[in-house]
């Protein structure tokens, strides 16, 4: 079922955003060559405890997961894009890391994620990221009342596309409120013009993620964590927003942040 959003409900749901925005941004920043990804695990539930915020990942048991997923944030590393468990591994340099973390603030949920690399970059990994970073705007500047969610899903194909890049649609956006995935599903790739109308109040998390060479994935023996069948790298991109009249407002930005 689609639920939409008073503007006073929108306003509720700004904590948890702002929350998520900034969690990303101090763990990107703290993120080098020789971290575990199981500290950055470990500093995320420090900042959640500290914030009484609520977890979404931590019990997280869907029909495709093994288990609960137990780590309150994904980290994929290089081949990996989704649902990285993280575990014992050390960055190193070069490595290409995406980082996704949704909470509950008040009954609220956000979620986000961002892409980058440690250390020093290839090339290619930086288009990687680039374009994904692109489709994401892409998709948020198409998100307006006058549009419907096939606009979204178009702009989303259209620069990755662009980009020489091919498209999973196993895994896209979704709607976000009281729960993490709600109604509607937002595929990354579909027709413009068709679809559930944009209407004002619905919330929806939008997240293109890409592999550079492949649009097929292999899930690894953790049961959770999603790599490219052929090694390539992936990176993901992902807001959380609110469609309204006068335009969408990205409730996980990160520029109040001085940052991207
Ligand atoms: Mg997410």
């Amino acid at each position: 079922m689609i639920e939409l959003r008073t503007p006073a409900e929108i306003e509720q749901m700004r904590p948890a955003g702002r929350f998520v925005a900034e969690v990303l941004t101090t763990l990107r920043d703290q993120t080098k060559v020789g971290t575990n990804l199981l500290d950055i695990d470990r500093h995320a539930h420090e900042m959640i405890r500290a914030a009484g915020a609520q977890s979404c990942y931590i019990d997280y048991h869907p029909s495709f997961g093994a288990s609960p997923f137990g780590k309150v944030i994904c980290t994929s590393v290089n081949d990996a894009v989704l649902h990285g468990l993280p575990h014992d591994y050390v960055l190193r340099d070069g490595d290409l890391v995406s980082l996704d973390f949704a909470v509950s603030i008040d009954g609220w949920v956000a979620d986000s994620a961002v892409s980058f690399v440690v250390g020093t970059p290839r090339d290619e990994d930086l288009r990687l990221i680039d374009t994904t970073q692109r489709a994401l705007a892409a998709a948020i500047a198409a998100a307006t009342t006058d549009h419907r969610i096939g606009d979204i899903s178009a702009a989303i194909a259209g620069v990755s596309h662009a980009g020489g890049y091919a498209i999973n649609t196993d895994f896209g956006g979704h709607g976000v409120g009281h729960v993490m995935h709600g109604d509607p599903h937002i595929p990354n790739d579909g027709k413009p013009g068709r679809g559930y109308p944009l209407r004002p109040g619905l919330v929806i998390a939008i997240e293109p993620w890409l592999l550079a060479t492949t649009d097929e994935l292999v899930t690894d023996p953790d049961g959770w964590t999603l790599r490219s069948v052929d090694g390539s790298r992936g990176s993901h991109s992902e807001h959380t927003i609110a469609i309204t009249a006068e335009g969408p407002i990205v409730l996980t930005d990160r520029s109040f942040l001085g940052v991207d």
